[in-house]
């Protein structure tokens, strides 16, 4: 049997990144707005899909497009969009399938941005039903005639809670919807959805794909496996003509272009590149966010919460799905407020910024500003409390790292 190249040597060596014009090594940032074309006849054909080109950047970027083609071919599916930002990602892919009369099941411990959407999708008429675990037969009880899509994530951000997609997908698919993933958290280094069978998978790249914390951006890839039922999908009835590639077909060609929340190419630009260290990254991220959630679960004054950690409730899955690692990602409980805030105040490395997935170590008190604008259950679900802290865990050394938490729990007492 033929080896399969590793991780780094896939991402580093794909095929997308053959035919730059000039025989780049890189995509050539076009940061342009508009393409040229030597006669009208010629424009013609590209506005029609006739012949290859790009006409505008909102509709179409050779940037852009060099970075979707790598990320499509990271998580393996058949069409990739970029768009400008994580939330701009998961509107254009939601609303893709539902309109108003719709329904979406949402999974638990969502990302505070995404809840406060879901309120905006119930005022366009999209109700939004939310399981109190996104366990398989909680989700199966919540399935309607009406439901469109179910959405979750594939490690809570910040609840921490893993989706097991295979069995997910199995009951979603039994009651022909698609599953949505957002991986933001996960990466494509530490699982892939498409292949265990999600529809489409969603990221902010802004976080863990960009790496450097440069760039807001957001992706959509269609797993390009989902039987429509165009009676059922009357959202994407007049796309039946693509069969399987409606939802990719409509996503790219209607609501994507007509919102206008393209990726910059400067930002696509700035992603791939903060892409070719997504491995190393995530390797090293997740060997320190273990370490030093170990180090603070011997501490009895703080609870800590990581997948891995022995007795979580999440620990087989973490196994099963995402090879025994845990992501970059731990909260823990302080006691209250106050001592949360005096812990934050005291670390000298961890940076108080709202933000993950970076290369440097990042805090947060999520109660006070990510889930200002969630009531008190959206934000329990989320695994959020007056008292948790949100570690995004970074790269430095990690003995500095682990010393630099403990000096700061202990001077809070
Ligand atoms: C950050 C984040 C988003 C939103 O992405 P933006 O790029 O900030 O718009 C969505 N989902 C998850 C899990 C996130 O962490």
């Amino acid at each position: 049997m033929e080896r399969k190249n590793g991780f780094n040597t896939r991402l580093l060596h794909d095929k997308t990144s053959l035919g730059y014009a000039q025989r780049e090594i890189l995509p050539p940032v076009s940061q342009v707005n508009a393409f040229r074309y030597e006669s009208a006849e010629e424009l013609e054909r590209v506005f029609q899909h006739k012949s290859a080109g790009f006409a505008y950047t909102r509709v179409g970027n050779p940037t852009t497009a060099a970075f979707e083609r790598r990320i499509n071919e990271l998580e393996g599916g058949v069409g990739a969009v970029a768009a400008s930002s994580g939330m701009a990602a998961i509107t254009t892919a939601l609303l893709t399938v539902a309109q108003s009369g719709d329904e979406i099941i949402a999974g638990t411990g969502l990302y505070g941005g995404t809840i406060d959407l879901f309120r905006d999708f119930e005022k366009l008429g999209i109700r939004v039903v939310y399981a109190r675990e996104t366990s398989e037969r909680t989700i199966k009880s919540l399935i309607t005639s009406k439901t469109r899509a179910i959405f979750a994530e594939l490690i809570g951000n910040p609840s921490l809670a893993i989706l097991d997609v295979p069995k997910v997908s199995a009951v979603a698919h039994e009651a022909g919807v698609p599953l949505f993933v957002d991986s933001t958290t996960a990466t494509p280094y530490l699982v892939r959805p498409l292949e265990l069978g999600a529809d489409v998978v969603i990221h902010s790249t802004s976080k863990y794909i960009n790496g450097g914390g440069n760039s807001i951006g957001g992706i959509v890839v269609d797993g390009g496996k989902f039987p429509w039922d165009f009676k059922k999908h009357g959202a994407l009835s007049d796309f039946s003509k693509y069969g399987k590639l409606a939802f990719s077909v409509r996503l790219r060609t209607d609501l994507w272009e007509n919102f206008g929340g393209c990726m910059a190419p400067t930002n696509a630009f700035l992603s791939y590149i903060g892409a070719d260290t997504l491995g190393l990254r995530m390797e090293r991220i997740c060997r320190n966010a273990e370490a030093l959630a170990n180090a603070l679960s011997e501490l009895s004054d703080v609870d800590v919460n990581y997948p891995t950690l022995r007795g979580n409730a999440f620990e087989r899955l973490a196994k099963s799905e995402l090879g025994g690692r845990g992501g970059g990602i731990l909260t823990f409980r302080a006691g209250s407020k106050e001592r949360a805030f005096k812990i934050l105040n005291a670390l000298k490395f961890a940076i108080i910024a709202s933000n993950i997935g970076d290369l440097r170590t990042l805090v947060i008190h999520p109660a006070s500003t990510l889930y200002l604008h969630s009531n008190r259950e959206e934000t329990e679900a989320a695994g959020v409390f007056d008292d948790t802290i949100r570690v995004s865990v970074g790269i430095e050394d990690v003995d500095d790292l682990v010393d630099d938490f403990i000096s700061a729990i202990k001077t809070s007492l």
